[in-house]
C-alpha cells in the first residue's frame, strides 16, 4: 500500500515496524527500506526483498541520540564532534557496536554504521515507532536508488506493506560514510555531505585509493547500475538517435534519443538531488547505451561523479 504521510499513516508505519514488517518511507538522501534494527527476523525481510546479499551491512537510524547507547559503545570524541556538526543530516558514523546489534544487520562485524536523518517525515515515524531502524535504500539490490515513491513502488511494489509517499528527496544522493576508530576517521563512502565540510570539524580523514583500498563491505563497483550499458565521456560526442545523454549543466549539440541536464545552474545541490531521477528517465527510454559527461570533482561532485563510475563500471566488469 502507499499513502501520504498523514498522523494516520505515521502511525500505522510505527505500528508495522514495531511488529517486525517493513516501510519504505522518505529520508533526505534517498527512499529508505525500514525494519526493526533489534530484531533479526524483521531485518531478514529486508534482504530477501531487496535481494541484498548478507555480506553488505546495513545503516541503523535514529531520531534522539538516547537511542546512540543501545547501537555503539566506547564513542570516541571525533565521533562526537562529527555528531555536533552533522547530525540530523546526510552522514553516516561507523562505530564499534554493543551486542544488542544483530549480526545480521552489520554483515558479523564488531561495528555498526548509525546515521540520524534530517527528514521530518523519516524523524516522524522513527520517533512514533520509538526503535532504531535499519534502512538501506529502497530499491532492488544494485538498481538505482529510488528518490521518489514511484521510483519504490516500480522496483518493490507489493513486496513492502506500506510506502510512504513524501514527494521527492532534497539531497538525492546516500550519505556520506566515515570511520572513527579511536583517533582515526576513515572515508568509506562520498555522500551527501561534501569532504570539505567535515575536514573543517576534524583535521584528518584517510582517503582510501583505489591502490590503497581499505575493507569496505558492500561497496561494490557495480552499485547504483541503470539496465542500459552507460559510458562515461571526457568530450562531446556526436548526435545519435539511439543514445541517452546525461549533461551536467549545458544540454549537448544535435539530436539524441533522450536528454537530461542535472543542473542547468551547475550547481552540485541540484544535480546530486536530480541525478538518480534522470538516471531512471534515461534507463527507461529504450536507449542502445546512456553517456555521462563528468561532472567536477570538488564538493558534492565527488559523490555524483563516485556513483556515474560505478553505473559506468557495471558494463565495463
Ligand atoms: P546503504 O546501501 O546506503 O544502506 O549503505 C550501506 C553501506 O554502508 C554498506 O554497503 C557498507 O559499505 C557501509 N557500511 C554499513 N555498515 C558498515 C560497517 N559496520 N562497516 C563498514 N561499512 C559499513
Ligand atoms: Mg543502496
Amino acid at each position: 500500500m502507499r499513502a501520504y504521510p498523514t498522523p494516520q499513516t505515521i502511525s500505522q508505519a510505527a505500528a508495522i515496524l514495531q511488529q517486525g514488517g517493513l516501510v519504505a518511507f522518505p529520508t533526505e538522501t534517498v527512499y529508505g527500506l525500514g525494519a526493526n534494527a533489534l530484531d533479526a527476523t524483521a531485518v531478514a525481510k529486508i534482504f530477501e526483498v531487496k535481494e541484498r546479499p548478507f555480506f553488505d551491512p546495513l545503516i541503523v537510524h535514529i531520531s534522539d541520540l538516547r537511542k546512540l547507547p543501545l547501537l555503539a559503545r566506547d564513542i570516541p570524541l571525533t565521533a562526537r564532534k562529527l555528531i555536533d556538526a552533522f547530525w540530523p543530516g546526510p552522514l553516516t558514523i561507523v562505530l564499534q557496536k554493543t551486542p544488542l546489534v544483530p549480526d545480521i544487520v552489520t554483515a558479523g562485524l564488531d561495528t555498526v554504521a548509525i546515521r540520524m536523518p534530517a527528514h521530518p517525515i523519516a524523524r516522524q515515524i522513527l520517533s512514533k515507532a520509538d526503535i532504531p531502524i535499519a534502512a538501506p535504500s529502497a530499491n532492488r539490490f544494485g538498481m538505482l536508488s529510488p528518490t521518489c515513491a514511484d521510483h519504490v513502488e516500480s522496483q518493490l511494489g507489493e513486496k513492502v506493506e506500506l510506502i510512504v509517499d513524501g514527494g521527492k528527496c532534497e539531497v538525492g544522493i546516500e550519505s556520506t560514510i566515515i570511520k572513527i576508530a579511536g583517533n582515526s576517521a576513515t572515508l568509506l563512502r562520498y555522500g551527501g555531505i561534501p569532504l570539505e565540510d567535515i575536514e573543517k570539524v576534524i583535521k584528518h580523514i584517510e582517503i582510501p585509493t583505489e591502490n590503497n583500498k581499505i575493507e569496505s563491505p558492500g561497496q561494490l563497483p557495480t552499485h547504483y547500475a541503470p539496465r542500459t550499458p552507460l559510458m562515461i565521456i571526457e568530450t562531446p560526442i556526436a548526435p545519435n538517435k539511439e543514445i541517452a545523454y546525461l549533461a551536467f549543466c549545458n544540454a549537448p549539440k544535435g539530436e539524441f534519443l533522450a536528454v537530461e541536464v542535472l543542473s542547468p545552474h551547475a550547481d552540485f545541490r541540484e544535480a546530486a538531488a536530480n541525478l538518480f531521477s534522470c538516471l531512471h528517465r534515461l534507463d527507461s527510454c529504450g536507449a542502445r547505451m546512456i553517456v555521462a559527461e563528468t561532472v567536477p570533482e570538488i564538493g558534492l561532485g565527488r559523490a555524483i561523479m563516485d556513483r556515474i563510475k560505478k553505473a559506468a563500471k557495471k558494463n565495463s566488469c
